[in-house]
């Protein structure tokens, strides 16, 4: 508790708050691309830490939330099929697919869903029911991905031939282009922790080199964040956009060469579908080559009707960072955790979620 404290002291916040009131002279707009990030932010109201000339909005960071509908749809389908057991992460059980589905009700109807915390567990169905097929869904960026490319190479080691798995695994730095090609006025990124562990910083050097936009890479604790905020401000006021790392404790320059390996040697790069972004290039990663195998678009491959958001949902608006969850006619009436009509009202990393959450303690 010690250590968490010495990021919370108030003494600290004060100091970091009063340099970035001085250094604030002007108007800003700072993205944060981690749903960890956006718990953060408003978990500890840092929005109300900040004077009004500073704007935080949250961008693409909730790997559930930017997962799109017909990948829901898929893992439905799948679990029509007999003799199949779909895996998961918790979140995804209550993501609303095509017509108001959800793995929760597919379950509910009789599927066999199951929730895991982790993709090893996945792989130990596989072993206890080789009469079954189990389709495990892989989900998540930079952070998840190696860990399913590893239990994947088990499952080769093991030649166990009843596991497989439905990528939606996506990496950050491409949707973050997006972003900044769609051009919506950001003056810096809070780069994702996390991811970063894995990637290092340098993987976000095109960024200022090629759009002039800063960026700075940060933990998860209050003084983390408002310490990114105030080098973002004087990157913008000084007119030298770079990468920092804020984030010294957890993240290097290169990063985890053992994961970046593993998910190199597993997957292969393809374009993949964001919610809200569209298809972005070489956004996505899917087991291939001597793996291809355990790929269950490959191996089974299913066919859905292409969906369409929930009318109502901004889902996609607020993963551009265009709107924000207070701009939805739907949010914390129809729309609330116990009853999300989209995905980002689901998961604790997305932003209807999060100021849902923590939203009223701050006004
Ligand atoms: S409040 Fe609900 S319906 Fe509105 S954008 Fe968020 S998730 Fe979608």
């Amino acid at each position: 508790m010690k250590y968490i404290d010495e990021f919370r002291d108030k003494d600290l916040l004060r100091k970091v708050t009063g340099q970035i009131e001085r250094s604030a002279t002007g108007t800003y707009t700072f993205m944060e691309v981690c749903g960890g990030h956006t718990a953060s932010i408003r978990r500890f109201g840092i929005p109300s830490l900040l004077p009004s000339s500073i704007k935080l909005i949250s961008g693409p960071g909730c790997p559930v939330c930017v997962t799109g509908m017909e990948y829901i749809d898929r893992l439905a389908a799948y679990s029509l099929k007999p003799d199949v057991i779909i895996i998961v992460f918790g979140d995804l059980m209550r993501i609303p697919g095509s017509d108001g589905i959800s793995l929760r009700k597919m379950k509910q109807e009789g599927a066999d869903v199951r929730i895991v915390f982790s993709s090893l567990d996945a792989l130990d169905a596989a072993r206890k029911n080789r009469n079954k097929t189990i389709i495990f869904a892989g989900i998540g960026f930079e952070t998840t991905a190696p860990g399913t490319a590893l239990t994947i190479r088990q499952a080769e080691k093991e030649n166990i031939d009843n596991f497989l798995v439905l990528s939606a695994h996506k990496l950050m730095p491409p949707a973050m282009e997006t972003i900044l090609r769609q051009g919506n006025g950001i003056n810096g990124f809070i780069c994702p922790g996390h991811v970063s562990v894995i990637t290092g910083s340098d993987a976000f050097c095109f960024i200022p080199e090629k759009y002039g936009t800063g960026c700075v890479i940060t933990g998860f604790e209050p003084s983390d964040i408002l310490l990114s905020v105030l080098l973002l401000v004087e990157q913008v006021n000084n007119g030298i956009p770079s990468v920092r790392n804020a984030y010294g404790r957890a993240v290097t320059r290169s990063g985890n060469h053992i994961a970046q390996k593993a998910m190199l040697d597993v997957f292969s790069i393809r374009d993949a579908e964001w919610r809200g972004l569209g298809i972005i290039p070489a956004s996505g990663l899917v087991p291939a080559g001597r793996y291809e195998r355990f790929d269950a678009s490959a191996v089974m491959p299913v066919v859905v009707k292409p969906s369409s958001e929930t009318p109502g949902c901004i889902c996609g608006e607020i993963l551009r960072g265009i709107n924000e969850p207070s701009d939805c006619k739907l949010f914390a009436t129809v729309c609330t955790p116990e009853n999300p009509v989209g995905a980002c009202m689901v998961s604790d990393e997305g932003a209807c979620n999060a100021w849902y959450k923590y939203g009223e303690m701050y006004g």
